[in-house]
């Protein structure tokens, strides 16, 4: 018997559970009487809400039973299918009637959508028997994690609580539950804070619990922040729930997040400055949607603010976009325990049932507004359609056209967003005239008398104007060294950041047209598929390079013009033109080419013959044949994740290229002689010094003198400054500044002040960083007779974010192919503070500087800034296929 009775105290010993999960009595409502019969997720998940963070399969199983037992009252909608195959839905829920009804109320909902067709009779009808509905999208920052079980608390409440409260909402009111809108950054987050706990919780911020790894689980599976893709729609996440909440505009949408652990909770009315583009009618109902959250707070005892932070100047936020259809959108912040608990500043532990609880409250708190606001939620979302129509019917802007002559994949994929956000897009199939132009068919028109008049000012526009009085304080605040309050970029206008070309005419355009579709990519073509001597592919688009990509892993031989040149069939082909030869590739080219084409996208020209009229013939030393780079990235701590997301999803889901992610730790020592481009992604606080140390450098330095391509985005290029050999003769600037170095002495001679604006310029610094620019659109000029610019336009848009700025290489170190513009020039849209204007005017966007057999490429701005400047994307992949081509390792 001893030995039965020490190992039952071994397997006692063995088996104390990790975070044991105490009770927590969430959710509660004041009156509430939840029925029994109504599976609690305790029941279902075996644990009580806000004991446990929710994993994402986890909260699917919940609403799936609640599915189940309540067919009549609850619905469940896929939507979207994340990049890690996790899928993504909401739950409608509603009364018996209404969700029996939901088909036909959802197809009412787009009829009062588009009050161009819908006679006023009609409209009242409809304004009388449509049911208000509420939109509530949880957790789409991954880590913020108390929304996501809130929305399970709200879906139990809903359907368990039989108060007059709860049912007079559902009489009257639909409600949306998405709750959890980026899934893979979830359970990123979820499955690595379990891993750091042990016996009991730690809620000191110096725990690991409390600090996440690399990359932490705000993003989703490409690092993207979700939060500022919506106008871009470049994620798969966000593009089903665009879609989704086209299918019934819901009237209030609820993006709950959490912020810093220290605050408290934050919904609306949001900060300045406003996008003058929401209108007034809107703002009066976010003051009510407040009111009634803070009558809720201030009875249960919970602190809150508003106004103060979060403002809905971009429209790219979740609680922006679907303002720009007529809705009520708002984020509510929730202070985040990011974990079982987080001790405050102020000695008070913060719990995630804490977070559970308040988000659960305000959402009932929106729901009970709703409810009692339906009749003109309704009536302004009608009239807002109405009336957006008919201010463009006024504007003076009444057709956007797009003469598309050039880059015809970057025209299909803009035209194919704009289609997916809700906005009427026309191909003219004729040739017209218009505004003193004509055109050509196939441009395409965007006119403003529609119900998306808002949205399409928003995207369309170079530039949406900040209020004159927030900037005046803006300014103010800079002279004392204090930060801007603008929250995220000041320009996103699509046509500049795609950089095509658009007229604005104030007349109505009429031409024969056909409707454009939500497709971004159109099937290519092959012109002459049987010609003798091979194929040309005209370098300068995205289709272009699709082709590219996906022939070179293919195995085929490619090669490319450094030059234009002119063929004998008379057509000027750009540089970068690649060139398929039948000799040099298999039998079965044609075909491969066909279905290359098809694939991509790419408009291929069969030609018989290899002469040309003027240029380089294709075996001349400017035509360069492309191998196949092994293409590796920087991943890790401490690169940003942003950028190491957008440079891996621009290659992989851009143009189908692998990319080899390898952390900082190997390249200090690594063989890397086998790949031939290693990208180093821009840095979030440290650079890369640490991280790669003199070893690092000795071996990226290698690396390049034996062939490789070096190519650093953004202020990664800083770290090639570093050190006694540095890897780029460029330097970064100091502001621009009058002061003089102060002498090393305590005494100095005595200075008379005459004037105040001396005594202001006294006060300045000596050798700062530049003011911090929020982001704005800057134009640049390009080297049309690089190797590394083939096929790039002569001015580019670059996104300008930081204080980053370098001098232009020496024409014997290397090439600054592409500069920005002159001061007068510069600005393409959005706001830059002056000082900041005259320096950046001119200074080097892109350089390149030969080194042994390979070269460093420098990017002194983020090419692939959230992947949505498309206009950049040519230029990066220039940077890998055509330095890698032009790179001479021994092979
Ligand atoms: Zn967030």
């Amino acid at each position: 018997m001893p030995n039965f009775r020490r190992s039952w105290l071994l397997l006692l010993a063995c088996c104390l559970p990790v975070f044991a999960a105490e009770p927590i009595p969430t959710p509660q409502f004041p009156g509430s009487d939840h029925n029994p019969a109504v599976a609690t997720v305790e029941q279902v998940l075996g644990y009580s809400l806000g004991a446990r963070i929710s994993e994402p399969a986890a909260i699917a199983r919940y609403f799936e039973q609640l599915a189940k037992d309540h067919p009549e009252q609850v619905r469940l909608v896929p939507y979207a299918t994340s990049w890690q195959g996790r899928p993504l839905f909401y739950a409608v829920i509603g009364s018996p009637d209404h969700i029996a009804r939901l088909d036909e109320i959802e197809a009412d909902m787009r009829r009062l959508a588009d009050p161009r067709s819908l006679p006023t009779a009609e409209a009242r009808a409809l304004l009388q028997r449509l049911p208000a509905s509420v939109w509530i999208a949880s957790t789409l920052h991954g880590n913020e994690i108390s929304p996501a079980d809130a929305a399970m608390a709200l879906a139990y409440h809903l359907l368990a609580d039989r108060s007059e409260r709860t049912q007079a909402i559902l009489a009257n009111t639909l409600v949306y539950i998405d709750p959890l809108q980026n899934p893979d950054g979830h359970h990123r987050f979820v499955s690595r804070y379990y891993a750091t706990v042990g016996l009991a919780h730690s809620s000191d911020r110096l725990s690991a619990e409390q600090n996440e790894p690399w990359p932490n689980g705000r993003t989703n599976h490409y690092l993207f922040d979700m939060n500022r893709d919506w106008i871009s729609l470049t994620q798969p996440e966000i593009r089903g729930r665009v879609q989704a909440l086209q299918q019934m505009y819901p009237l209030i949408f609820v993006d709950s997040h959490e912020m810093g652990g220290d605050m408290g909770y934050y919904f609306s009315p949001e900060a300045e400055p406003y996008n003058p583009h929401i209108q007034a009618e809107q703002r009066a109902v976010l003051h009510k949607i407040g009111q009634n959250n803070a009558h809720w707070f201030d009875e249960l005892g919970y602190d809150y603010f508003t106004r103060e932070i979060f403002d809905a100047f971009y429209p790219g936020y979740g609680a922006s976009w679907p303002l720009y259809y007529g809705s009520i959108a708002m984020t509510y912040e929730m202070a985040s325990a990011r974990g079982h608990q987080f001790r405050k500043r102020d000695g008070t532990i913060l719990t995630f049932a804490d977070g559970v609880q308040r988000n659960f409250v305000a959402f009932k708190a929106t729901l009970e507004t709703a409810s009692r606001e339906a009749n003109t939620l309704l009536q302004n979302f009608y009239q807002y359609r109405l009336s957006a129509s008919q201010q463009g019917e006024k504007d003076s802007i009444r057709s956007y056209i797009f003469p598309a002559q050039r880059d015809a994949a970057g025209h299909q994929k803009l035209m194919g967003v704009l289609t997916q956000h809700g906005i009427e897009v026309d191909q003219a199939t004729e040739g017209f005239r218009a505004c003193g132009n004509s055109y050509q068919p196939g441009a395409y028109i965007v006119h403003t008398n529609q119900p998306s008049y808002h949205l399409i000012r928003t995207l369309l526009d170079d530039t949406v104007p900040m209020d004159s009085v927030f900037i005046a304080r803006q300014e103010e605040r800079r002279a004392n060294n204090l930060p801007d309050q603008i929250y995220d970029v000041t320009a996103w206008s699509l046509p500049l950041m795609y950089n095509l070309e658009l007229d604005r005419c104030n007349r109505a355009v009429r031409v024969s047209s056909s409707r454009v579709g939500p497709e971004t990519v159109l099937p290519g073509s092959v012109q002459q598929p049987d010609a003798r001597f091979g194929y040309l592919v005209p370098w300068g688009d995205m289709a272009s390079a699709r082709f590219m990509s996906r022939a070179l892993q293919q195995g085929l031989h490619l090669r490319s013009s450094d030059l234009a040149f002119t063929h004998q069939n008379g057509k000027r082909y750009p540089a970068g033109t690649l060139i398929l030869s039948r000799a040099d590739n298999p039998s079965e080219l044609t075909e491969l080419v066909q279905q290359l084409a098809l694939e991509s996208g790419a408009l291929v020209e069969g030609i018989d013959s290899s002469w040309v009229l003027d240029g380089p013939n294709f075996g001349s030393m400017n035509v360069k044949t492309l191998h196949a780079p092994q293409v590796a990235m920087v991943w890790d701590e401490p690169t940003n994740p942003l950028s190491a997301g957008s440079a891996r999803f621009v290659l992989e889901q851009g143009i189908g290229y692998p990319v080899t992610a390898i952390r900082p730790a190997q390249l200090r020592t690594a063989d890397l002689s086998h790949y031939q481009v290693l990208i180093l992604p821009a840095t979030s606080r440290a650079g890369y010094s640490a991280a790669l140390g003199l070893a690092g450098q000795n071996n990226l330095r290698h690396f390049v003198e034996r062939g490789g391509v070096l190519i650093t985005l953004g202020n990664a290029t800083e770290w090639l400054l570093e050190g006694e050999q540095p890897l780029l003769a460029s330097k970064r600037e100091y502001r621009i500044s009058e002061q003089e170095k102060p002498l090393d002495e305590p005494r100095v001679p005595g200075r008379l002040l005459a004037e105040q604006q001396e005594l202001q310029a006294m006060l300045e610094p000596y050798r700062v960083d530049p003011d911090w620019v929020p982001g704005f659109l800057a134009n640049a000029r390009v080297d049309q007779n690089h190797w590394l610019t083939a096929g790039i336009a002569p001015t580019v848009r670059s996104i300008y974010v930081g204080n980053q700025v370098y001098q232009p290489l020496r024409i014997n170190d290397g090439r600054n192919v592409v500069s920005f513009k002159g001061p007068d020039e510069l600005l393409a849209g959005g706001f830059v503070w002056d000082e900041n204007r005259l320096q950046i005017a001119h200074k080097p966007l892109l350089m390149v500087q030969p080194r042994g057999r390979g070269q460093v490429i420098a990017f002194t701005q983020e090419p692939n800034f959230r992947a949505y400047v498309d206009g950049m994307h040519l230029l990066y992949i220039n940077a890998v296929f055509r330095g890698a081509a032009h790179a001479t390792p021994l092979r």
